[in-house]
C-alpha cells in the first residue's frame, strides 16, 4: 500500500517527466484535429482490448484545464491538449484497471507499454529518461515477455 503523499508524489513525477520530456516529441505532443483523436482512439482501444467493446467516447471541453477519464463517462479533454501524449495517458487510466494507486507502477508499466507501441518511443530511451526522474514501473514493459 502506498501513502496519499507517496501517490502525490507519484502524480509529480510523471506530470513533470510528462511535460518536460515527452512534451519534446513532436509527434506525442503535436495538437490534432478531434476526428483523428477519435479514429487513433478506436484503433489504439482494438489493438489494446482486441475488441471495440467499451472503448471511451471522446469529449473535448476548451473550460477544462487538465484532461482526464472516468470510467462509464469518457474521456474528457482539456484545450491545448488533443495530443496524443494525453490520448494515450487516457486510454492506459480507462484500460485500467482503475484503483487507488493512480499514477503508480501498474498503470506506469501499461502508460509506457502503450507509448511505445503507438507513440514511436525508444524503449530503452525512455526507460532511461523516466528513471532519471524516480519514475518506478512493476514490470518491464520494455519486454513484456521476459
Ligand atoms: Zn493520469
Amino acid at each position: 500500500m502506498t501513502t496519499p503523499q507517496q501517490r502525490a508524489a507519484n502524480t509529480r513525477r510523471l506530470y513533470a517527466f510528462e511535460a518536460t520530456v515527452l512534451k519534446l516529441n513532436p509527434y506525442l505532443s503535436m495538437q490534432r484535429n478531434k476526428l483523428w483523436l477519435v479514429e487513433q482512439s478506436r484503433y489504439i482501444w482494438i489493438v489494446e482490448r482486441g475488441s471495440i467493446f467499451g472503448c471511451p467516447e471522446l469529449y473535448f471541453n476548451d473550460a477544462l484545464k487538465l484532461s482526464y477519464s472516468q470510467s462509464g463517462h469518457g474521456i474528457h479533454f482539456a484545450k491545448d491538449q488533443h495530443d496524443l501524449m494525453t490520448l494515450i495517458h487516457e486510454l492506459a487510466h480507462a484500460l485500467g484497471p482503475e484503483h487507488e494507486e493512480v499514477h503508480g507502477g501498474s498503470f506506469v508499466a501499461r502508460y509506457f507499454s502503450m507509448l511505445v507501441d503507438h507513440g514511436q518511443l525508444d524503449p530503452d530511451e525512455l526507460a532511461m529518461n523516466a528513471t532519471m526522474f524516480g519514475i518506478k514501473c512493476k514490470r518491464n514493459y520494455a519486454y513484456p515477455d521476459r
